[in-house]
């Protein structure tokens, strides 16, 4: 279906169709950069190519692009986005301001195959994969908003929408390629954080390829069995062997590793589940993102503050690093997929563009 879209199409082949056509290579960069660094949606955007090459581009090319669908304001400032692909299918984005930073939360598949019991995006099963172009799509429309409405380019970026990064391994990198080189989005990969449910194959492929972008791992439980339940892909990906990933994406990266760790009443927050996430982060230097679970998720409620206060001074005792994460636009169910849900499900629209 996007096998001929000119987002897919090779150096090699554009050089090819270039030649046969009598076009000059300097003509290649010109569309490279409207389509990577500019990030244009249409060939017709395209200025400094001559009308008669932009024909040619269209007789032989589609360019598929996702739209935004719907876009709903919090009362706390986080902007969700639906976004509509190509092929009708919705994902979701969050602009979260924050300060000086606007950050961008994006998504990598169509659902998600993985089935963590308290995730939204779990309960909908898997649709497909994105496409790296699908990835970026979802910056560059966020990116024009973020100008539009707080005045300033996004900052930063967390994989933390719908889907496991890490399960479309190949089209997230290519993604991250682009947004982080020279002729595409020149960010720094300082500034995105890839968020993975802890597949330690590909954890140790990260290594190996001395990945530059901040690795953040949705822990949540660190004890073995019930990990298992509440995330099943825990079974194929045991936490002794997450443990010996990231001990092992340490050595090769020498980077710290983010612990993400929602915290939900009476599953993973008694001080046993905290003595035990801190025999977990022994093995390498962490931070540990505490989450406030948004609770629209039944039967799994969130934390309470005394549960939730407990639990952070242990890990302080312990001389951890520890921050209390609220979630951010609860009003809007803005944690991963459940908007999309919502609509599905036939949520009420608030704003639709
Ligand atoms: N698949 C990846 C990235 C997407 S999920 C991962 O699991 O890390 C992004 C984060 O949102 C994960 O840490 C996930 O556990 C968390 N999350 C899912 N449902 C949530 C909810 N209802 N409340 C708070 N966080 C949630
Ligand atoms: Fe998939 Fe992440 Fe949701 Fe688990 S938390 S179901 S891995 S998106």
């Amino acid at each position: 279906m996007y096998q001929n879209d000119i987002r897919e199409v090779s150096e090699e082949q554009l050089i090819q169709f270039f030649s046969t056509i009598g076009e000059k290579p300097f003509r290649i960069k010109q569309l490279n950069s409207w389509l990577w660094e500019k990030n244009v949606h249409g060939f017709d955007l395209m200025q400094n190519l001559p009308k008669t090459l932009i024909e040619k581009l269209k007789k032989q090319f589609t360019f598929l692009v996702s739209r935004i669908g719907q876009e709903v304001t919090s009362q706390d400032g986080t902007v969700k986005f639906i976004f509509r692909l190509h092929d009708n299918h919705l994902i979701e984005g969050v602009l979260i301001p924050s300060g000086k930073r606007v950050t961008a939360c994006i998504s990598s598949q169509v659902g998600c195959k993985l089935g963590c019991k308290f995730c939204a995006t779990g309960s909908m099963g898997f649709t497909r994969n994105l496409r790296a172009w699908e990835i970026i799509d979802q910056y560059a429309l966020m990116n024009q908003r973020s100008n539009e409405l707080f005045d300033q380019n996004i900052t930063n970026i967390v994989m933390m929408g719908m889907g496991e990064p890490l399960d479309n391994y190949e089209q997230v990198m290519k993604a991250i390629n682009i947004l982080t080189s020279p002729q595409g989005n020149a960010l720094s990969p300082s500034r995105i954080t890839l968020s993975t449910v802890g597949l330690v194959d590909q954890i140790r492929q990260l290594a190996d390829v001395q990945f530059k972008p901040s690795l953040a791992v949705s822990l949540h439980v660190a004890n073995n069995e019930k990990r298992s339940q509440l995330m099943p892909a825990n079974k194929k990906n045991p936490t002794h062997q997450l443990q010996s990933a990231l001990r092992y994406y340490h050595k090769q990266t020498n980077q710290r590793i983010t612990i993400e760790y929602v915290l939900i009443n009476g599953i993973n927050d008694s001080l046993a589940d905290a003595e035990e996430l801190a025999q977990f982060c022994r093995a390498f230097p962490v931070k540990i993102n505490l989450i406030q679970f948004n609770s629209t998720h039944p039967p799994y409620q969130k934390s309470t503050p005394e549960n939730t206060q407990r639990f952070i001074q242990y890990l302080e005792s312990k001389n951890m690093v520890v921050n209390l994460r609220r979630s951010r636009g609860e009003d809007i169910a803005a944690a991963c997929g459940q908007l999309v849900k919502k609509k599905a499900e036939g949520g009420r629209r608030k704003a639709e563009i």
